[in-house]
């Protein structure tokens, strides 16, 4: 009889070791949603590992960009040639890009690149989220280029950041032919001009 009851105690309390467990397993589950749905920030890029487990073995892959479409890791350097984003940039744009990260950090600043080339499905997805937060392709291409027109797609642009990177390439970029080509974007950089010679005017994307 003890024993009957106290087995059956024993079961009892088993279960309810297992309702915790699948509610903890539930609600761990519910967080990763969360991650990696805020994980598709463009420019935050870098943690797309979350999202990476639950995708399949379909040839292209679906889910948020990952680093095979260009999205680059914090701290990315032009030297970085091993990740897609800066492997895939057109060779004399990579050159000078590394060429003024050197000269930078002679200066203290310590650039990074936030985005290099791009895949077109990342352009893609970039423009549908643009889209998305703007309500209009009108409004939306001010701020994120067409995935045809794009020149990260096609490897002739980069991304440099922090704003003290921006504004040390604003002032010296055109000594390695490097200038910033969209008046909206301080960040946006491409080789547009000889070493030495003054940059062409911008392009402003509003109009
Ligand atoms: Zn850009």
């Amino acid at each position: 009889m003890l024993t009957d009851r106290s087995s059956r105690r024993r079961r009892l309390s088993v279960l309810a070791g297992l309702a915790i467990v699948a509610t903890v397993i539930s609600l761990t589950v519910a967080a990763c949603t969360t991650v990696s749905a805020q994980n598709e920030t463009p420019s935050a890029g870098a943690q797309t590992t979350g999202s990476a487990q639950t995708t399949g073995s379909a040839p292209t892959h679906k889910g948020p960009p990952n680093a095979e479409d260009g999205v680059l890791p914090d701290h990315t350097s032009a030297y970085d040639t091993s990740l897609p984003g800066i492997a895939k940039l057109d060779p004399a744009l990579r050159k000078a890009v590394q060429a003024a990260e050197t000269a930078m950090q002679a200066d203290g600043i310590r650039m990074q690149v936030t985005t290099g080339w791009r895949s077109k499905k990342y352009q893609e997805e970039l423009l549908a989220k643009a889209i998305r937060k703007y309500g209009s392709k009108k409004k939306a291409l001010e701020y994120v280029a067409d995935p045809d027109e794009s020149h990260h797609v096609t490897g002739h642009a980069v991304d440099i950041g922090p704003t003290a990177a921006d504004h040390w390439l604003n002032r010296n970029g055109n000594r390695y032919g490097l200038c910033q080509t969209l008046s909206n974007e301080i960040w946006h950089f491409e080789l547009v001009t000889k070493p030495g010679d003054s940059c062409p005017p911008m392009t402003d994307p509003t109009k």
